[in-house]
C-alpha cells in the first residue's frame, strides 16, 4: 500500500449531511481536513436543473432506472448502483438508497427539518422498549439552535412539548388545498401546523431567499434550501483548510500497532488504484449502513471482527421510519378558479404526532406529510385518470378531464417511529464483493406488530380525513396480511443505527461523544450513532449531532488528547 506523504489532522469519509457539517466545523476550528467522497463534485448552484421545464424533455421529466425520482432530480445514486450490489437474507424485503455524489442525499432530500423532542431520547424509560440515548435533548438543544441559525429553517412557535420550537424564519402561508386539509384536521382533532423546512424565506449569510419555484428536489440554483455542498462545504473550502477528494471510495480504516486509527484506505475511482490517506483522527460519515460496512471491513489482528466492534454491535439496531400513504379525490376541489399555488418545494403544513400512545395499541407515534395542489404537472401525473368518475378517454374530452380533475386530489403520508429489533440488521455478505473488491452488506429485516398497528392507525386516520373532506379513496384498506400497506424497510430512506452510541462498551459502539469505545481517534458523524428513531425525520439531528461531535474533536485536539 502506498502511503500518502501528508498526514492530515482529520480525515472525513462522506460529504452528506453529517460529513459536510464535520468539514465545516473542523475547518473553522483550524484543523487541516481531508474529505473523501465516493461520488463526483456537484453543486446545486452550478449543476441543478431547477428551472428546466418538464416539456423540454421527450420524457417529460419522467423517472428512469437511474433517476427514480424524475429525470431532473438532483441525486446521483439510487436503489441499485451498477457494480455496487448489496444482498438480502431470504425473506428480507429491504431496499437501500445510496447517493454517490458530493453532498450525498442532501442534493435532493425533502428538507423536513424537525428536532427530536425530550421523550425521543428516553424511549426505554418511557415504555420499556428499545434503549435510552446516552444524551438528552438538553445536550443537543444548543447545537440545534446553531444549526437553525447557520443553515436556516422556517416554522412557527407552537410550544408543543415533544416537538421543540427552533430559531425559525417565517413560514409561507398555506395553499388553498392545505387550508382545506387543515379544516378537516381541526374537525377531527388532528394537530396541523406550519411545516418546518430548511428553506430560507429571508436572505441569510449571503444566500438569497426562496423564490417559490417548488423544484427543491432538483437542487436549488440559488442555494435557498439546504444542501451540504453549497451551504457547508463551499464555506469550508474558503477557509483554505479543506482538501476535497471526490471519486474516492473508502474501503477500510487502517489501524496501527497502538490500536489507533492511522487513516483510510480508499480506491481512487478515476484511476482504479488503491490509495491511503493518513490522519490523526478519522470521522466516518458515509451514511449509517455504509459506515458500518467500512468498520466491518476494517479487520486487523487487534480487531478481528472489524474495527470498534468488540461488542459485536456494529450493524445491529438498524431501523427505518415506518411509512404508508393514502390519497383521495375531493370532488369539491374540481373545476376550481385557476390560481397560483407556487411555494416551496414541499408542503406548507404538517401534523406532528398528536396522540397519547398509552391509550393506543402501538408504542410510538408518527407525523403526517401532506400533498396535493397545482404544481407543474409531470409525466404520469394524477396516476391514472381512468379512476376518476367518469375520467379517461381520448382527445379533447381527455384534455378537459385533466383540467377539471387536476388539483382535486390530496395525499397523506405517515412517517413513524420503529422500535429496533433483533431481526433487523446488516452484516458483511461472505460471498459477494463490489466492483472494487470490497465485501458488500447483507440485510435482514422484519417489522413487528408495533409498526403494523401504527401503520393501520395511519390508514384509518388518513381515510377519515379524506372522508371529512367529502372525498373518495380509490384503494381499499389493506389487510394485516398486506402489512396495512407499510412500505418495505429502507423505502422511507431514513435508515439509522448500526453504529450506535451508549454508555456501556459491551452493548454499544460509540460513547456519548460518538467516539469509538475501542479506538479513541475514531468518530462517526452520520445516522449510525442513533439509538432510536423518532416520529421525526432524522437529518436535523444528524446535523446537530455531527456539530457536537466535531466541536468535541476540536476541543480534544486543542487539549492535546487527540
Ligand atoms: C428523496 C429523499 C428525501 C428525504 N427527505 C428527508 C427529509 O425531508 N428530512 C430528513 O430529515 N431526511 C430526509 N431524507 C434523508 C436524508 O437525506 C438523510 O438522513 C441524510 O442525507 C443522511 O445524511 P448522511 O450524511 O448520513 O448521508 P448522506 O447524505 O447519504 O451522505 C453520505 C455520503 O457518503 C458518501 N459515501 C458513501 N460511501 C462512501 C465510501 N465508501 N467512501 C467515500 N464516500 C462514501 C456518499 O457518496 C454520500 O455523499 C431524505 C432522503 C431522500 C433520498
Ligand atoms: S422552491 Fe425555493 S428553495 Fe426550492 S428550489 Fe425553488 S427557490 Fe430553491
Amino acid at each position: 500500500m502506498r502511503k500518502a506523504e501528508k498526514t492530515y489532522d482529520v480525515c472525513i469519509v462522506g460529504s452528506g449531511a453529517g460529513g459536510g457539517m464535520a468539514a465545516y466545523v473542523l475547518t473553522k476550528a483550524g484543523a487541516n481536513v481531508l474529505l473523501l467522497e465516493a461520488g463526483p463534485e456537484w453543486y446545486a448552484t452550478k449543476d441543478s436543473k431547477m428551472l428546466v421545464p418538464e416539456y423540454s424533455s421527450p420524457r417529460r421529466g419522467g423517472s428512469t432506472k437511474t433517476k427514480p425520482f424524475g429525470e431532473f432530480d438532483g441525486c446521483i445514486g439510487g436503489w441499485e448502483i451498477e457494480g455496487e450490489p448489496y444482498t438480502r437474507a431470504p425473506g428480507t424485503n429491504f431496499d437501500w438508497w445510496r447517493a454517490r455524489m458530493l453532498g450525498g442525499r442532501t442534493s435532493h432530500w425533502g428538507r423536513i427539518s424537525l428536532r427530536f423532542g425530550p421523550d425521543d431520547f428516553r424511549g426505554k424509560s418511557r415504555d420499556g422498549l428499545g434503549d435510552d440515548w446516552p444524551i438528552g435533548y438538553g445536550d443537543l438543544a444548543p447545537y440545534y439552535d446553531q444549526v437553525d441559525e447557520l443553515i436556516g429553517v422556517f416554522g412557527s412557535h407552537e410550544g408543543l412539548y415533544n416537538h421543540p420550537d427552533g430559531r425559525f424564519l417565517p413560514p409561507p402561508k398555506p395553499r388553498c388545498y392545505e387550508l382545506m386539509i387543515k379544516q378537516a384536521c381541526d374537525h377531527l382533532g388532528v394537530t396541523c401546523i406550519p411545516s418546518r423546512l430548511s428553506i430560507i424565506t429571508e436572505p441569510i449569510h449571503g444566500r438569497a431567499a426562496c423564490h417559490y419555484c417548488g423544484q427543491c428536489g432538483r437542487g436549488c440554483g440559488t442555494a435557498s434550501n439546504f444542501s451540504s455542498p453549497d451551504v457547508l462545504i463551499a464555506p469550508a473550502l474558503k477557509t483554505g483548510k479543506l482538501t476535497l477528494v471526490c471519486n474516492a471510495m473508502a474501503r477500510e480504516v487502517t489501524v496501527g500497532q497502538d490500536g489507533l486509527a492511522q487513516g483510510v484506505a480508499y480506491i481512487d475511482k478515476t484511476t482504479n488504484t488503491e490509495r491511503h490517506a493518513s490522519a490523526r483522527v478519522v470521522v466516518l460519515a458515509a451514511s449509517a449502513c455504509e459506515s458500518a460496512r467500512i468498520l466491518l471491513n476494517s479487520k486487523s489482528a487487534g480487531f478481528p471482527q472489524g474495527l470498534a466492534n468488540s461488542s459485536g454491535v456494529v450493524g445491529k439496531y438498524l431501523t427505518d421510519t415506518t411509512g404508508a400513504g393514502v390519497s383521495g379525490f375531493i370532488p369539491k376541489m374540481m373545476d376550481h378558479v385557476p390560481h397560483n399555488e407556487d411555494g416551496v418545494g414541499g408542503a406548507h403544513i404538517y401534523s406532528p404526532w398528536w396522540l397519547d400512545n398509552a391509550k393506543l395499541d402501538f408504542p410510538r407515534g408518527y407525523h403526517i406529510e401532506m400533498g396535493g395542489g397545482l404544481d407543474s404537472p409531470g409525466y404520469g401525473f394524477m396516476g391514472g385518470i381512468q379512476e376518476y368518475p367518469p375520467g379517461g378517454g381520448y382527445g379533447t374530452q381527455l384534455k378537459d378531464d385533466y383540467r377539471r380533475y387536476y388539483g382535486a386530489t390530496v395525499g397523506f403520508s405517515g412517517r413513524g417511529e420503529m422500535i429496533p429489533n433483533a431481526d433487523s440488521y446488516c452484516e458483511l455478505d461472505p460471498n459477494v464483493v463490489d466492483r472494487y473488491g470490497i465485501p458488500v452488506l447483507r440485510f435482514h429485516w422484519k417489522w413487528s406488530d408495533h409498526e403494523l398497528n401504527q401503520v393501520k392507525h395511519m390508514q384509518e386516520t388518513f381515510r377519515a380525513l379524506i372522508a371529512d373532506m367529502g372525498g373518495t379513496v380509490f384503494d381499499p384498506m389493506p389487510t394485516k396480511e398486506q402489512g396495512y400497506g407499510i412500505a418495505p424497510g429502507g423505502r422511507i430512506i431514513h435508515e439509522l443505527g448500526c453504529v450506535i452510541m451508549g454508555n456501556d462498551p459491551g452493548s454499544s459502539v460509540l460513547n456519548a461523544h460518538c467516539q469509538a469505545h475501542d479506538c479513541k481517534n475514531l468518530f462517526v458523524a452520520d445516522g449510525g450513532p442513533f439509538v432510536s428513531q423518532a416520529d421525526k425525520n432524522p437529518t436535523w439531528t444528524i446535523l446537530a449531532l455531527s456539530m457536537r461531535t466535531s466541536e468535541y474533536i476540536a476541543q480534544q485536539r486543542a487539549a492535546g488528547a487527540l
